[in-house]
C-alpha cells in the first residue's frame, strides 16, 4: 500500500490528485493531507479520504480543525504549521509526497521530501524556479525520484523514457484567455478575465500567470533545472488546442511528444504509478471529437513580456529566477486583489530585477534573502502605482 502525502490538498492539484487516489483503493491512500487555510474543506476531504494526519498551515485554524475531527469521529490527527508538516513529510507517515502547495511556501514541504528520499510528484513549480540547483542536488544526494506533475515536463518525462538525452525540448503553451490581443487591449483586462482559462481549469494563480504567459516562463526555468538543459535547447511554442502537452527532439531527426485531453489527473497517474499505467478518470484522446486540428504559433512578446523576462532571468542566473518568481507572486497577488492592472505585472518583475544586483545562489539562505528582499521592493513598486491609479 502506497501511503501519500498531498500538500495543496484543497486545491485543483490536490483535488485531482486525491480522485486518481480514491480509484486505486488496494493500492494506495492519502495518509497526509495539507492544506493553507481552506480548513472546512481540508475537514470535508478528511470525512471522504481517512487520512492519518491532516496538516493546517494557518496556527489560528488549528482548533477548528482538531475539533471537526473529533465531531466527526474521525480518527485523522490534526498539526498545524510549516514544522509539522515538515517532520511528517519527513516521517514514515508517507512515501510519497505530492508537492501541491502554490508559489515558494511550497518550497520547505518539497525539499524536507526531498532530503527523506522520497518518491516527489513535483507540481510546485516556484520551488525549482526559486532553488532549482538545490533542491535537485538534494534529491540526488538523498535518492528521492522527482516525477514532475506540471503537464509539460510530465509529457518531457515520459517521451525521456528510453533514456537518450534530449537535443531541445517544446514547451507547448495554450496562450491562456488573451491570445492574440494587442498590448493595448491587455491594460484594461479584469482578474476575472484572466482567470477565466479558455482549457485549463486551476488555481488563480497558475491561471492569471498563464495569461500573462510567465507561467511558461517559470516552465523554461522549471525545464532547465528537469532536464539539465541550457535556455538556447528550451523552445516555447502556442498551441491553443492544448492537446500536445509538449515536444522533445533527438539528435536522429526524431521528435516525440505526448498528447491527451487538458486534464491533470493524467499526469498524477502517471507520477503515482510510473513505470506502471494506472486509470485516472481522464477519457481516451479522439482528435477528431477534438476539432481534427493542431495549431501551433510563436509567442507575442510585445503583448506578454513575462516570458522574455523568464529567459533572461534564468541567463542572469544567480538569485535572479527566485527574484522573478517572488516578484511576480506580489504582483499577481495585486492583481487579483484590484491593486493594479494587468500589465503592471510584467512591468513590477521587470523594475524589480533592474532594482536588485543578481548575486550568488549558493545556499538556501541567500535565495530566500533575494526572495525577501524582491517581495519588498515590489510591494514597494505595487503601491506606488496603486497609489497612482487611485
Ligand atoms: P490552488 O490555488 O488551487 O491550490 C493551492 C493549495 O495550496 C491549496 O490547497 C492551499 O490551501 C495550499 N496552500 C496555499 N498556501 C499554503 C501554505 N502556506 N501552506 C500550506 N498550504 C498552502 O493551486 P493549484 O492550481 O492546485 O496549483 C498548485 C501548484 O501546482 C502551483 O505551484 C501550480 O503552479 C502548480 N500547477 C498547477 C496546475 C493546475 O492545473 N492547477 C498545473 C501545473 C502546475
Ligand atoms: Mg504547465
Amino acid at each position: 500500500m502506497q501511503q501519500i502525502a498531498v500538500l495543496g490538498a484543497t486545491g485543483s492539484i490536490g483535488t485531482s490528485a486525491l480522485d486518481v487516489i480514491a480509484r486505486h483503493p488496494q493500492a494506495m491512500r492519502a495518509s497526509v493531507l495539507a492544506a493553507g487555510r481552506q480548513v472546512d474543506a481540508l475537514l470535508a476531504l478528511c470525512r471522504q479520504h481517512r487520512p492519518d494526519h491532516a496538516v493546517i498551515a494557518d496556527p489560528a485554524l488549528y482548533p477548528r480543525l482538531r475539533d471537526g475531527l473529533r465531531e466527526a469521529g474521525l480518527p485523522t490527527q490534526a498539526h498545524a504549521g510549516d514544522d509539522a508538516l515538515q517532520s511528517l513529510v519527513h516521517g514514515d507517515a508517507c512515501q510519497t509526497v505530492v508537492a501541491a502547495i502554490v508559489g515558494a511556501a511550497g518550497l520547505p514541504s518539497t525539499l524536507a521530501a526531498a532530503r527523506a528520499g522520497k518518491r516527489l510528484l513535483l507540481a510546485n513549480k516556484e520551488s525549482l524556479v526559486l532553488a532549482g540547483e538545490l533542491l535537485m542536488g538534494t534529491a540526488q544526494a538523498h535518492g528521492a525520484r522527482i516525477i514532475p506533475i506540471d503537464s509539460e515536463h510530465n509529457a518531457i518525462f515520459q517521451c525521456l523514457a528510453d533514456g537518450n538525452p534530449p537535443a531541445r525540448i517544446t514547451l507547448t503553451a495554450s496562450g491562456g484567455p488573451f491570445r492574440g490581443w494587442t498590448r493595448n487591449a491587455l491594460a484594461t483586462v479584469t482578474p476575472a478575465q484572466a482567470v477565466a482559462h479558455p482549457k485549463w481549469s486551476m488555481g488563480p494563480k497558475i491561471s492569471v500567470d498563464s495569461a500573462t504567459l510567465m507561467n511558461k516562463g517559470l516552465e523554461v526555468i522549471e525545464a532547465h533545472h528537469l532536464f539539465s538543459l541550457p535556455a538556447s535547447a528550451i523552445r516555447v511554442l502556442v498551441h491553443p488546442q492544448s492537446l500536445v502537452h509538449s515536444l522533445v527532439d533527438f539528435i536522429d531527426g526524431s521528435t516525440l511528444a505526448q498528447l491527451g485531453l487538458p486534464d491533470m489527473r493524467t499526469a498524477l497517474a502517471v507520477g503515482l504509478a510510473w513505470p506502471q499505467r494506472i486509470r485516472s478518470g481522464v477519457a481516451a484522446l479522439d482528435l477528431l471529437t477534438q476539432g481534427g486540428r493542431l495549431e501551433f504559433e510563436a509567442p507575442d512578446p510585445t503583448a506578454f513580456p513575462c516570458l522574455d523576462l523568464a529567459y533572461a532571468a534564468l541567463q542572469a542566473g544567480g538569485t535572479a529566477p527566485a527574484v522573478l518568481n517572488a516578484a511576480n507572486e506580489q504582483a499577481v497577488s495585486a492583481f487579483l486583489q484590484g491593486r493594479i492592472g494587468f500589465l503592471d505585472i510584467p512591468d513590477t518583475v521587470a523594475a524589480t530585477l533592474d532594482a536588485l544586483p543578481v548575486q550568488p545562489a549558493d545556499s538556501l539562505d541567500a535565495l530566500l534573502a533575494a526572495d525577501a528582499r524582491a517581495r519588498r521592493l515590489a510591494d514597494t513598486h505595487i503601491t506606488r502605482i496603486s497609489g497612482a491609479r487611485a
